[in-house]
C-alpha cells in the first residue's frame, strides 16, 4: 500500500482538499484504487456542532458521519466510498486515548502526546488502508503548517513515513505564491518559510503544489526548487481556475504531477484516461444553454456553507448541457423588500437546508412566489419544511402554521420533532443521520426522475412532517411522492399542478457527482430551462 500525505502552508483556504481529490481522480483514472482521508486538528469530535461561519458545510456520509466538507470533494472527484473512518479530528483522538487511559490500557505509564496520541493517529492511517484495500491512501492534514494543534498529526505522519520507507510514502505540500501588485512579481518567500517550518519537524516534501494567480516561469520554479530542496519537476503550478473546480485534475495532469507521484511511489501504471472528465469540463465551460437559479439561504455571503448544493446544481447543469448562474439570495432581504423584487426573472428557486429561526419568513415568501408564479422550486430538508409551512398557511388556510423548531406553541405544527428525537439531550451526532431507504410512489414525478421505486438518500434532521395533517394535505393535492418504507416518514413531496415543485426531507446534494448528476437536480435544471424558454417565447 502506498501513502500520500498532503499538508498546507502559508494560508488556509488554498484548496488542499481539492488538490488531494484531484490527485485522487488522476490516480484512479490510471487504474489504481484510491481512498482519501482527512485529519482535522480541532478539538471538536466532528464538525456537526459548528456553524457554517466556523466551518462551512457539514458533509454527511452514508453511515451518518458528519464530516468535513473536503470529504464532499473526495466523493465527487473519485469513486471511493467513504465512512466515518475517513475523517479524524483531534477530538476523536483524545477521546479514544482518554477512554483507554480510564480502562487502564496504559496502566503504569505516563500518557503523552508522543507516543500515545501519535500512535492513535498512525493506527487510523493503517486502518483506512485495511478497510478499503486501496492501492493508494491519500491523507490530507487540515490547518496550516505552524499551527500548534496540527503538530501531533505532522509528527505522526513523519514517523509513519519513516516506518514504511520513501518508496511507499511521499509528502505533498500545498503552498501559496502570492503576486505582489506593487512589485509586479510573484513572491516565493512565504513558500520557502513554510517548507522550512516543515523541515524543522523532519518532513521534507517531495512535491510542492504552488497555488498562484499568475503562471510560474522557469526561473521561479528553479528558485523554489533550489531554496525548498525539491526537485525541479516537483514544483507544480496550480493556478486559479478560470471556470470550474473540475479543471484542477487536468491542470495537475498537464504539470505531470500524477506521473511524478507514480514514479516516486514505484507505481507502474498507464497514463490516466481522462476523456469523461474532459467531456464534463467542455459542458461546464461552453454549455448550449444558460439559466439563473436563486438559492435562498442565510449564509449566502459564504461560499462554503452550501458547497454540495452549489456543486449539485452545476451537475444538474451538466446533465442538461446548461450553464447555471447561481444567485445567492439572502432570505432576510426578501423579508424586507418582498419576493417579487428579488426573485423575478429567475428560472428556478432552491431553498437549502438550515437550522434556526432567522430568515424563515423570507424563505416562506420565496416558496410562495415559486408556487404561485409557476417557477421551478427545489427544497432540501429545511426547504421541504418551508414548502409545507407555506402550503399550510396559504392553501389550506391554517393561519400561522409553523414548525415547532421555530414556533414551539404554534396552533398548527405541520412540522414537528421526530418521535425518536423526543428524549435526545446531547447535541453531537444525535440527529437522524445518514442513508435511509425511501420508497417512491408510482406515477409521481419523483419516480419518473429516479427511474426507480426504492432509493437511499442521506439525512440530517430532527424535525419532520407531522402526520396528523396528512389527510388534509393530500386532499388538497399535496403529494407525498416518497416515504420511509413503513410509510411513516414523509421523505419527498411534489405538487401536481405546477411545472416542478419538489422538496425532500433528505439531502440529495450529497450524492451528486459531475459524472453522475443527481436525478432531482437534473430534473430541476431541466424544468428551469423550460421555464426560461416559456418566458422568452
Ligand atoms: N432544522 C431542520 C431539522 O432539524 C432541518 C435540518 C436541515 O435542513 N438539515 O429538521
Amino acid at each position: 500500500m502506498k501513502y500520500i500525505f498532503v499538508t498546507g502552508g502559508v494560508v488556509s483556504s488554498l484548496g488542499k482538499g481539492l488538490t488531494a481529490a484531484s490527485l485522487g481522480t488522476l490516480l484512479e483514472n490510471r487504474g489504481l484504487k484510491v481512498t482519501l482521508q482527512k485529519f482535522d486538528p480541532y478539538l471538536n469530535v466532528d464538525p456537526g456542532t459548528m456553524n457554517p461561519y466556523q466551518h462551512g458545510e457539514v458533509y454527511v456520509l452514508n453511515d451518518g458521519a458528519e464530516t468535513d466538507l473536503d470529504l464532499g470533494h473526495y466523493e465527487r472527484f473519485t469513486k471511493s466510498s467513504l465512512s466515518r473512518f475517513n475523517n479524524l479530528t483531534s477530538g476523536q483522538v483524545y477521546q479514544t486515548v482518554l477512554d483507554k487511559e480510564r480502562r487502564g490500557e496504559y496502566l503504569g505509564k505516563t500518557v503523552q502526546v508522543i507516543p500515545h496520541v501519535t500512535d492513535e493517529i498512525q493506527k487510523r492511517i493503517l486502518e483506512i488502508g485495511e478497510r478499503t484495500q486501496a492501492d493508494v491512501v491519500i491523507t490530507e492534514i487540515g490547518g496550516t503548517t505552524g499551527d500548534i494543534e496540527g503538530l501531533p498529526f505532522l509528527e505522526a505522519i513523519r514517523e509513519f513515513a519513516l516506518d514504511v520507507g520513501p518508496s511507499n510514502a511521499i509528502f505533498v505540500h500545498v503552498t501559496y505564491v502570492p503576486f505582489i501588485k506593487a512589485a509586479g512579481e510573484l513572491k516565493t518567500k512565504p513558500t520557502q518559510q513554510s517548507v522550512a517550518k516543515l523541515r524543522e519537524i523532519g518532513i521534507a516534501p517531495q512535491i510542492l503544489v504552488c497555488r498562484c494567480e499568475q503562471p510560474l516561469n522557469k526561473e521561479l520554479r528553479q528558485k523554489i526548487s533550489l531554496f525548498c530542496n525539491v526537485p525541479y519537476e516537483g514544483v507544480i503550478e496550480e493556478k486559479d481556475v478560470d471556470h470550474s473546480i473540475y479543471e484542477v485534475p487536468l491542470m495537475l495532469q498537464r504539470e505531470r504531477m500524477d506521473e511524478l507521484v507514480c514514479r516516486l511511489l514505484h507505481l507502474d501504471t498507464q497514463g490516466p484516461e481522462m476523456s469523461v472528465w474532459q467531456d464534463i469540463l467542455r459542458k461546464l465551460i461552453a454549455p448550449q444553454h444558460q439559466v439563473r437559479i436563486g438559492v435562498v439561504g442565510k449564509y449566502v455571503g459564504l461560499n462554503d456553507a452550501y458547497k454540495s448544493v452549489f456543486e449539485a446544481i452545476s451537475h444538474g447543469g451538466v446533465a442538461n448541457d446548461c450553464g447555471v448562474q447561481i444567485e445567492k439570495v439572502d432570505a432576510e432581504e426578501i423579508e424586507k423588500v418582498g419576493a417579487e423584487k428579488i426573485l423575478k426573472g429567475l428560472c428556478g428557486i432552491l431553498v437549502p437546508g438550515g437550522f434556526g429561526e432567522r430568515g424563515i419568513e423570507g424563505k416562506v415568501l420565496a416558496a410562495q412566489y415559486a408556487r404561485e408564479q409557476n417557477v421551478p422550486y427545489l427544497g432540501l430538508c429545511l426547504g421541504m419544511h418551508i414548502a409545507t409551512i407555506e402550503f399550510a398557511r396559504n392553501v389550506l388556510g391554517l393561519a400561522k402554521a409553523d414548525s415547532t423548531e421555530f414556533q414551539p406553541d404554534t396552533a398548527f405544527p405541520v412540522i414537528a420533532l421526530l418521535d425518536e428525537q423526543k428524549n435526545v439531550i446531547n447535541k453531537g451526532g444525535t440527529m437522524r443521520l445518514g442513508a435511509q431507504a425511501c420508497q417512491l410512489k408510482v406515477g409521481t414525478k419523483a419516480a419518473h426522475l429516479y427511474g426507480a421505486f426504492l432509493v437511499h438518500e442521506r439525512h440530517r434532521h430532527r424535525y419532520e412532517f407531522n402526520n396528523a395533517f396528512r389527510e388534509q394535505f393530500e386532499a388538497a393535492d399535496f403529494i407525498f411522492s416518497g416515504t420511509s418504507p413503513d410509510g411513516k416518514l414523509m421523505e419527498l413531496i411534489e405538487l401536481n399542478n405546477h411545472p416542478f415543485y419538489m422538496a425532500s426531507q433528505f439531502h440529495p446534494e450529497f450524492q451528486s457527482k459531475p459524472n453522475a448528476p443527481h436525478p432531482l437536480f437534473r430534473g430541476f435544471i431541466a424544468a428551469a430551462l423550460i421555464h426560461l424558454h416559456q418566458q422568452t417565447r
